[in-house]
Formats: structure tokens, sequence, C-alpha cells
């Protein structure tokens, strides 16, 4: 624990001065776009401390959330063609059109929970004789693994590539105008990776401030100050409150190797329409781990599941308590729908923490 982010004093200090501000706005709506950050904020009661008009909410930043039900179906079909699924936990019991990866599992398919991409990639080695589909999921802070890992993989190994990108999502949340949303909080995480540029274009375009966040309460206490400055002051810059991880060029050597690997492409994410750019396809030169291709996979996009809101959680349109089904119909032990099977997930959050989120 980083002692001096939790410090009380700086934190009422940072609130007051949040309070003052604020008075002065009409209202600020600031989306951050990662599932530790909403972890933070629900598990401090961050948002019990900002005046009404301060409101923050959570967009398309849960990896699991935003994999769609379509992905999930093609990851139980390559388990149900009898061969090796390996996928993190929290995937699992992410519900596709009929089924679910745990389903498959119960009854006798070989899904096989793993930690990291190289654990997967290892089984492969170890069962020369045996097709292993690892599911690739997650932002720039999980591409970079599946890519250094596919340099060197067995033949016998392949992703199913669900990686996403995030500005591409930002862009297209601020160009739909479904949200007005005043400032970003961006990831920590994705920013260590890419840095402050790519995020720059959208600031220019949309005139809106973001600041890099670190996931300690007082992080996200500045991140939210540092942005209603900016709207104060009549400003927008991209500016970086998580400088002790995230540097300005993001980490050069994971983004050569990504894009060694990957190319840009076109993908949907839940509760969106297709996102130009937004996904990682392998490049050519990778195509023998590409699953897709290997195992000539065709699945129908059947949408997601009925009175599933997962998709206006995403886009923040709503809060969790907002969905009919929410603790009802709808729980961690019988999840309908991504956000609330996966940690990150902002309606899992809230369900632990039992607080409006
Ligand atoms: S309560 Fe369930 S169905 Fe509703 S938005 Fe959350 S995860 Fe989706």
């Amino acid at each position: 624990m980083i002692t001096e982010f939790r410090d009380r004093e700086t934190a009422k200090k940072a609130c007051d001065r949040i309070k003052e501000i604020a008075k002065n706005l009409d209202h600020a709506k600031i989306m951050h776009v990662c599932g530790t950050h909403e972890d933070t904020i629900t598990r401090y009661g961050i948002r019990s401390l900002l005046p009404e008009n301060v409101e923050v909410i959570s967009g398309p930043g849960c990896p699991v959330c935003v994999t769609t039900g379509r992905e999930i179906d093609e990851a139980i079909a390559l388990a149900d063609k009898g061969l090796t699924v390996t996928t993190f936990g929290d995937m699992l019991k992410v519900p596709g059109s009929e089924n679910s990866l745990e389903g498959v599992k119960a009854k006798g398919g070989d899904v096989r929970v793993v930690y990291s991409i190289t654990d997967a990639a290892r089984i492969a080695a170890e069962n020369p004789d045996t097709d292993v589909v690892h599911i690739a999921i997650g932002f720039e802070t999980t591409a970079p693994s599946t890519a250094a890992e596919l340099k060197t993989a067995p033949g016998n190994f392949s992703v199913l590539c669900c990686h996403r990108t995030i500005p591409n999502a930002m862009d297209l949340l601020l160009s739909s105008g479904d949200v007005k949303v005043n400032g970003f909080i961006d990831p920590g995480h994705v920013s260590a990776i890419i840095g402050l540029g790519p995020y720059r274009p959208l600031t220019e375009k949309f005139n809106v401030p973001q600041v890099i966040a670190g996931f300690e309460p007082l992080d996200v206490l500045f991140g939210i100050l540092l942005i209603l400055e900016m709207m104060e002051n009549g400003k927008a810059e991209v500016k970086n409150e998580y400088s002790r991880v995230v540097k300005d060029e993001g980490n050069p050597r994971a983004l050569e190797i990504m894009n060694e690997v990957f190319q840009p492409c076109d993908v949907r994410w839940r509760g969106f329409p297709i996102i130009p750019g937004s996904g990682l396809e392998l490049k050519e030169e990778f195509s023998q781990y590409d699953a897709r291709k290997k195992f000539n996979i065709k699945v129908e996009d059947r949408g997601e599941p009925a009175g599933c809101r997962c998709g206006d959680i995403l886009k923040g349109l709503i809060r969790p308590d907002e969905c009919p089904i929410f603790g009802k119909g709808c729980a961690p032990d019988k999840p309908v729908g991504p956000c609330m099977v996966s940690s990150e997930g902002a309606c899992a959050i809230a369900y632990k923490f039992n607080k409006n989120a």
C-alpha cells in the first residue's frame, strides 16, 4: 500500500478544492474507462465525497465486459470442436447465446483457466499432439504479452484474438453524442503502454480535458480535481497524474512488438456498433496463430442476452442499480451479462460493495 496516496488530510484538501470549483460549474460528467478505477471509486466511496453536480461514470473499460456475445460463442465453438481452450478465469461464466465456457467445461470440454498467455503456450508445448487455443482479450495492457508470446509459440498454439484499443472507443463515444462527457480519467495501465500521444487528438477534436490517473484513492481524486481545474480555466489538455508509472512516450518496446504482430481492424464492442480501427488482428506473417482462420469457425452474431443492459453500462448511460434486474434476476451466482461476472465489471463491483455505483 502506498500510504501517501491515502492520506486523509490531503484527501480532505482535494475534496474542499473540488467543491470550491464545482460551485462555479453547471454540471461536470467525468468518465473513466478502466475497471480498476471503478473498483477504487466504489471501494473507497469516492462518489459520496463529491458535490452533486460532479458525476463520475464508468465507460467501456472492462476488457471482459466489452467482449461480445459472438466472441464468447466463438470460444465455445472452438471448445465444442474438441480443442483445448485456455482462458482467464473472469471469462468462464460470461454467458454466450446458449452456453458459457463454464457450461462447456461442465459437460467435459477441455477448458482450462490460466493466469497468463505464457501458461497457455506452455500447455501447448507440453502437449504437442493437442491444439491449444487461448482466448486473447484485453486492451493495450495485455496485447504486448500476446504479441511477445506469438513470436516463439509452438505450432499447435493459436489465439482467438479479441484485443481492443481504448482511444478509438473514446472517440466513438464523443462522436456519437449519446452521452455528454466533460472530461476523461484515462486508464493508468493502458497509458503505461501507449503514453500520452494517442489521447491528444481527442482533446484537440472534442476540446475535452483528460487526466491519466493511478489507482490509489488520492490518484483518482487528483484526477477529478485536475479535470475540474481545466474546466474552470476553459482549458483542455492531456495531463499525467500517474507520472510515477506513465511516461509521455509510453513503453516503446511494448509498442514495437505490438506493431510487429498486430494491425488495427474494425470490431464491434458490446453495446457499441463497429468501431473503426479499434480492434487488433494478427498480421499475415502470424496468421498461422489465428484460431479463426486455422479452424475456420463461423459463428452468427446473435446480439446480447435479452434484458441485458450491459451495453448501456459500458456507454455510461445507466448506473448498475438502474438496470431493472440488478441484484434480482442478475447476480454474481446467476449473471445475465458480463458486467456482473468480471471482477472489473461495474455491476459486480457495485454488488460487492453494496453501493450505488
Ligand atoms: S445487472 Fe446484469 S444484465 Fe443488468 S447491466 Fe448489470 S450485468 Fe448487465
